[in-house]
């Protein structure tokens, strides 16, 4: 750059683009006078308004975003039915006229791609730990992108609600006839288990399912776990509430990105954007584990939930069933088949490790645990 250059471009910054324009009365050419080039996103998210660390989760991506950038990026953040409704945001993004970005969870996309399912939740699979473990150091990451990328989009996790609860029930659950004829908000792979052992699973997004489950239009539901679930005043509207969450054993929480928007950015936003999403997936959980537990007793000692266990032929009985339904699933394509076969090989690789260490220690502690 030419020494000349440099004085008008010093000039520029002690004078400002107005004074410029006011003493000549044009703009100077934009590659001197102009900093470096700013992007506006939209994004839509599947989150009710106000929703405790989903939706506040992506506000706060976008604010990180906006420093990591020196504002060079920002992304205006609008929740569930402010701009899009809840289910229309990954057919929004993908399109890229209104919105560049959208947020929720993968299983919400099956009717789109049945691989989609295995990047969220997926039933007696992977724990916060181990998804993390298989999305960035085990190949689900690239796999991931390869789903979705026929939709133009790009995923990346921003989040994961570590373990979720097993649901809200009127009834108790004592064995596999209990599920028969039980209408339940469940998402996922594991709304399919229980459409096969004869309920019906209903898919709602969040800000629905108070109302569905206090008029009856529901049985049961399930939504994450004590933090949520007591915010959205599940305990008012049923008695019994389930552990363990075994269709949703570490629900990993997406922001996809339309896919030529992003590639439009250069690299520096690009990385910003993949640094707040790992950065927001490492907050997230650990304010899950920081929150749920408080929650927890305040609906045991406050609201006087009963806490029911689903018993261990229950489970086992469940398990076999979401072994055929997560079979049934991956056979519906090919990207299916090769996600689903990753998945099973990573988890296999790391129960093997997580059954000697995590496990043992994690029955030991449980036992010592007053509620
Ligand atoms: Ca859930």
């Amino acid at each position: 750059m030419g020494q000349k250059n440099i004085k008008r471009r010093d000039f520029l910054k002690k004078t400002g683009t107005a004074a410029v324009v006011a003493s000549t009365g044009v703009l100077a050419a934009p590659n001197v006078i102009a900093g470096p080039r700013k992007h506006r996103w939209l994004m839509s998210t599947t989150w009710p308004p106000n929703s405790p660390l989903f939706q506040s989760g992506v506000d706060r991506f976008a604010k990180r975003v906006k420093e990591l950038t020196a504002g060079q990026l920002t992304i205006k953040v609008f929740a569930a039915g402010e701009l899009i409704p809840a289910f229309e945001a990954f057919e929004a993004a993908s399109k890229g006229s209104v919105v560049q970005a959208g947020a929720g969870a993968s299983y919400y996309w099956a009717g789109k791609s049945a691989a989609a399912q295995w990047f969220s939740a997926v039933p007696f699979g992977l724990n916060a730990q181990g998804m993390n473990s298989w999305i960035y150091a085990g190949g689900g990451l690239k796999l991931w992108e390869e789903t979705y990328a026929p939709f133009n989009l790009i995923p990346r996790p921003y989040g994961n609600t570590g373990l979720q609860m097993g649901g809200w029930f009127n009834k108790e659950i004592n064995s596999m006839a209990d599920f028969k004829g039980l209408k339940m908000r469940i998402p996922g792979l594991g709304g399919k288990v229980i459409q096969k052992v004869g309920g019906t699973p209903v898919l709602l997004p969040g800000g629905e399912i108070f109302t569905a489950l206090e008029r009856g239009v529901i049985d049961a539901t399930e939504f994450v776990g004590p933090l949520h679930d007591m915010r959205m005043g599940l305990h008012n509207a049923a008695k019994y509430y389930y552990t363990p969450g075994w269709h949703e054993p570490g629900t990993v929480l997406e922001v996809f990105f339309n896919k030529t928007a992003y590639e439009k950015l250069p690299k520096r936003l690009q990385a910003a954007l993949d640094t707040a999403a790992v950065e927001s997936n490492l907050w997230m959980l650990a304010e899950f584990d920081a929150q749920n537990g408080d929650a927890l007793r305040t609906l045991i000692n406050e609201h006087k939930v009963k806490i029911r266990h689903f018993s261990t032929s229950t489970l086992d009985e469940l398990r076999s069933v979401a072994l055929e339904v997560r079979e049934e699933e991956a056979s519906k394509n090919k990207q299916a088949q090769k996600v689903h076969q990753a998945f099973n090989k990573f988890q296999d690789k790391v129960g093997v490790w997580s059954a000697v260490s995590e496990h043992p220690y994690h029955q030991l502690i449980a036992k010592k645990v007053k509620l």
